[in-house]
């Protein structure tokens, strides 16, 4: 017998007004409300709010859905995030409509940055801090959003419990076995429901390509739902380090006729950015623990990463320019971006709002977005 924990169950979503019949269909299916929730319980909603970039976040359309579900179960839910290492949670909710979207459907919203973060240990890697919020819930709902991702190959299910940790500790795991740390971070969170956003192929975490790949998962074991994502997005299964040892599961739903041929990632690349990655964070915690001050991550990611530059424009042009950025980052005076006001944001909305070469992609994965 088939037990449930082992079903990825597959919905197809053709197009925008499929999404509700879909999502229905997938909490049927996965059980959410076979007495998983009671009065009164806390639901804590971890979306995936890495960056003020929609293309690569849990869109809130889904989140409302489920804010409503769990209501209706006499739940009470929550939504708790902290983004990316390199990017400015608090801007980022504000960005996204977050903040507004809360405060209107009346949720707690939880900035794990702004919180309290306790102590636990993290199978053999020692202790790290957690956001108690994700210790304290009743029951975990997982939305995360399937994307590429230059290190670990894919990002889904597994991974999106890393945002639980404090900055401090993510930049640990970054150069101390980072799989085995998002493994054993999933594996506390056993109990946890997962419906996973698949239904564009995006190429990479954040500043990503992205076409239709029309899928919604849900499951009970972020595992294999990663590894049929993996097999969605192309990648191999093999080649994602955290899934490896993965058990027998069934498909239940939607399964393509033919699924794309799983292609390796170019193994010297990865190794690249791993070693680049685990390098900078490693030397970024000397450099904090030795001199205090801010973290430079954000900044390398500016130089190396993506960032904005204004091109040939009127006076005129500059300022419209500068009603679009939402921190205020665009000098009208000195006609340039000023980099510790955008670093921790690059939301790109002055690059993708503005008339074409007005603004600039710079910096080395500006060669590979076509956004
Ligand atoms: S300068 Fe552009 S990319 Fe940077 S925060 Fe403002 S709008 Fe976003």
């Amino acid at each position: 017998m088939r037990e449930a924990k082992n079903i990825v169950y597959s919905e197809k979503v053709m197009q925008e007004s499929d999404l509700f019949r879909v999502l229905e269909s997938l909490i049927k299916k996965v059980g959410l409300f076979d007495n998983r929730i009671l009065k009164g319980d806390t639901v804590l909603i971890k979306p995936n709010f890495v960056a003020p970039f929609p293309k690569a976040t849990t869109d809130l359309k889904s989140i409302d859905f489920f804010v409503t579900k769990i209501r209706e179960a006499g739940g009470i839910p929550v939504i708790g995030e902290s983004s990316g290492f390199e990017f400015d949670t608090e801007a980022t909710f504000q960005i996204l409509g977050i903040k507004e979207f809360a405060e209107e459907r009346k949720v707690e919203l939880i900035n794990f940055d702004k919180t309290e973060y306790t102590t636990m240990e993290l199978s053999d890697l020692g202790r790290v801090e957690i956001a108690k919020a994700a210790l304290e819930a009743k029951l975990i709902l997982n939305l995360p959003v399937l994307k590429k991702h230059s290190i670990t190959q894919i990002t889904g299910a597994v991974k999106n419990f890393l945002g639980f940790l404090s900055k401090t500790s993510r930049r640990y795991l970054h150069f101390h076995r980072l799989e085995d740390g998002i493994v054993a971070l999933a594996r506390k969170f056993e109990g946890s429901i997962h419906f996973v956003d698949a239904r564009h192929m995006l190429s990479r975490a954040v500043f990503s390509q992205s076409r239709p790949l029309n899928y919604y998962l849900a499951g009970l074991d972020p595992f294999s739902l990663d590894h049929f994502g993996s097999r969605l997005l192309s990648v191999n299964p093999e080649s994602v380090k955290y899934l490896k040892g993965v058990g027998q599961y069934h498909i239940e739903g939607f399964i393509p006729d033919e699924l794309p041929l799983p292609v390796t990632g170019s193994f010297f690349k990865e190794r690249i950015y791993r070693m680049t990655y685990s390098t900078l964070y490693r030397l970024d915690t000397i450099k904090c623990s030795l001199l205090g001050g801010n973290s430079m991550i954000p900044s390398l990611h500016w130089y190396l990463g993506i960032h904005p530059e204004i091109g040939k424009v009127t006076q005129e042009e500059l300022e419209e320019l500068s009603l679009l950025c939402p921190v205020g980052a665009i000098n009208i005076e000195k006609r340039n971006i000023t980099r510790e006001k955008c670093a921790r944001i690059r939301c790109l909305k002055c690059y993708h709002q503005s008339k074409s070469g007005k603004v600039i992609l710079r910096g080395f994965g500006s060669l590979r977005y076509r956004g």
